[in-house]
């Protein structure tokens, strides 16, 4: 896909510099354009800032027809007025149609058969080129920004077998991937994906204490003073107290979350892009369509529910590859709280449609287990202080990473540590044997539970799970499911190198902090109740 062959590489070549003043592409952009205007259904995984955008809306400048993306409500500008609205599907009519894209909000596919129609008969003169679903990922609800509306999409492929998809996101699983694939009907679908590593960004984890904004204030002042960053915070109750305090501190802070009216809301953006305010303490909320390539800290002042969500919204520091920091104060407290907002359906999410609000259902079923076993993921994540961050977040992604390539950008690559090995052959043994005697068809949060029942509770039995499927004894697969309909995914045996194991050949050795130096997690602090961690 790489070729300069192609019928229309000089005008790709052409309109790149001319209108979007690219000196050349970034990677991949090429390729994915190449194999989307050969007609071909297109995944596309790029991490934030990657350059998503040139792919599809330069072939929808250089193709014949119209390009309809779907993109969430907020990257539309404004409310359009229904006269508006009704002016452009007019236009999209006529035979001199001045429009090339066609932005439209999921919920519109899904509502809207004005609309519907209208896509039938440019279909019907071959006037619709091109079909892209932006932010893929939520169409899963195996992700962690599962949006109803965007399930709706699949409609989409079966009314327009003919018309090539382009499904761009920037946070998957392999098992979202899975699931986008067969909720939007892609077929045969080319698969774009690079290295979810942000080499400029420096990752660490620390424990939170009441002294939380002090440190976070002493942080700013000594790293990044007068520079721009986002504080994450839970509630957007949380979001007010801090900007506040930061304010007090001199900082130029100030608050963003989903309740605040639109008029402040489009305010405070403003004095964000002017600069006249460099510190937003915000919900989740705040960050879809963000484009400011200078943010240098992304400050988590509460734990995030996913290690997605985490990866996306410390993506928002560094997009101009400048080294900035991502900061995440972890405690255990705070876990309860946020799975307790879990199950009750009230933590906030990214923006959505405006009117359209689930924050107030409680979540059930699968959604439920699947927000779930994230955040027990998350925990795991800030609760190793061993690890190399960049290899804790990319193995999610099922992607492989030497942590030697971290060159001491995070917390634990950096620490001075002396370790002590210690050989946990034997409980890994017994994880293997348990995946094995339950019929390799549970997650890996299940298996743990089902371990700590059997076994008493013993916090290293995620680590060392974790490090089984690392080291490739076990495999996460990704598994159907008849209920749903939707995917999950299952721990399973890989029996050439489990059995080496079981038969006494093969060794597993931890390393772990020594005590004098492991002062990073106060006990009191993080450590679980005996069993809490995996029950309920
Ligand atoms: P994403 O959607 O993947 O997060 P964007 O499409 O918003 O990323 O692009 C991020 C930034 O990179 C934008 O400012 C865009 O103009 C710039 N960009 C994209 N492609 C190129 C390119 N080939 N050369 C230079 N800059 C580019
Ligand atoms: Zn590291």
């Amino acid at each position: 896909w790489s070729s300069w062959d192609f019928p229309w590489t000089k005008k790709l070549e052409a309109n790149n510099k001319k209108v979007f003043g690219n000196h050349s592409f970034r990677p991949n952009q090429r390729e994915i354009i190449n194999a989307t205007m050969s007609g071909h259904d297109v995944f596309v995984l790029m991490p934030t800032g990657g350059g998503k955008s040139l792919t599809y809306q330069l072939p929808a400048l250089i193709c014949p027809g119209i390009t309809l993306a779907n993109i969430p409500a907020t990257f539309l500008s404004g409310n359009m007025e229904w006269t508006e609205q009704q002016e452009i599907l007019r236009e999209l009519n006529s035979d001199y149609c001045k429009y090339k894209l066609l932005y439209v909000t999921p919920e519109k596919v899904a509502k809207s058969d004005v609309l519907l129609r209208q896509l039938e008969s440019l279909n019907a003169r071959e006037l619709l080129a091109r079909i892209v679903i932006d932010e893929a990922h939520c169409v899963s609800q195996w992700g962690h920004d599962f949006r109803p509306d965007y399930q709706g999409l699949g409609i989409l492929k079966q009314k327009f077998p003919n018309t090539p998809v382009l499904a761009l996101t920037a946070t998957a699983t392999a098992s979202v991937k899975e699931d986008v694939v067969q909720a939007l009907g892609l077929v045969n679908c080319i698969i774009f994906r690079q290295s979810f590593n942000r080499p400029n960004l420096w990752f660490s984890v620390i424990p939170k204490t009441k002294k939380c904004l002090d440190d976070i204030d002493k942080f700013i002042k000594e790293n990044h003073f007068d520079e721009c960053g986002i504080i994450y915070c839970l509630s957007r109750m949380d979001c007010e107290k801090v900007a506040e305090r930061l304010q007090e501190c001199g900082h130029k802070a100030a608050f963003y979350h989903g309740s605040i009216d639109p008029a402040q809301r489009a305010f405070v953006q403003k004095q964000w892009s002017k600069d006249e305010i460099n510190i937003i303490c915000a919900t989740v909320a705040f960050g879809m369509g963000i484009n400011k390539p200078d943010v240098r800290f992304v400050i988590h002042h509460s734990l995030p529910k996913s290690i997605e969500g985490y990866h996306q919204e410390c993506g928002r520091a560094g997009r101009d590859g400048q080294r900035s920091s991502c900061v995440l104060y972890y405690s255990y407290s705070d876990f309860i709280r946020v799975k307790h907002m879990i199950s009750q359906g009230v933590a906030e999410q990214s923006p959505f449609t405006p009117g359209h609000n689930r924050f107030n259902v409680a979540n059930s079923g699968r959604v439920l287990e699947t927000n779930t076993e994230n955040l027990l993921r998350m925990v795991s994540y800030c609760e190793n202080d061993v690890d190399c961050r960049r290899l804790l977040q990319l193995v999610h992604f099922g992607e492989k990473f030497d942590s030697a390539h971290c060159k001491k950008t995070c917390d634990n690559c950096s620490k001075i540590k002396s370790f002590i090995e210690k050989d946990v052959t034997d409980t890994a043994k017994k994880l293997v044997e348990l995946v094995k005697l339950t019929g390799q068809q549970f997650s890996s949060s299940h298996i743990l539970e089902v371990f700590r029942g059997k076994h008493l509770a013993k916090s290293e039995a995620s680590r060392i799970l974790r490090h089984l499927v690392i080291e490739d004894f076990l495999m996460e697969e990704v598994k159907k499911s008849d209920v749903y309909g939707s995917v999950s995914s299952v721990l399973k045996v890989n029996q050439s190198k489990a059995h080496n194991l079981i038969i006494g050949r093969q060794n597993v050795v931890l390393r772990f902090p020594s005590a004098i130096n492991s002062t990073k997690l106060s006990k009191s602090d993080v450590t679980p109740a005996k069993g809490s961690l995996m029950s309920g």
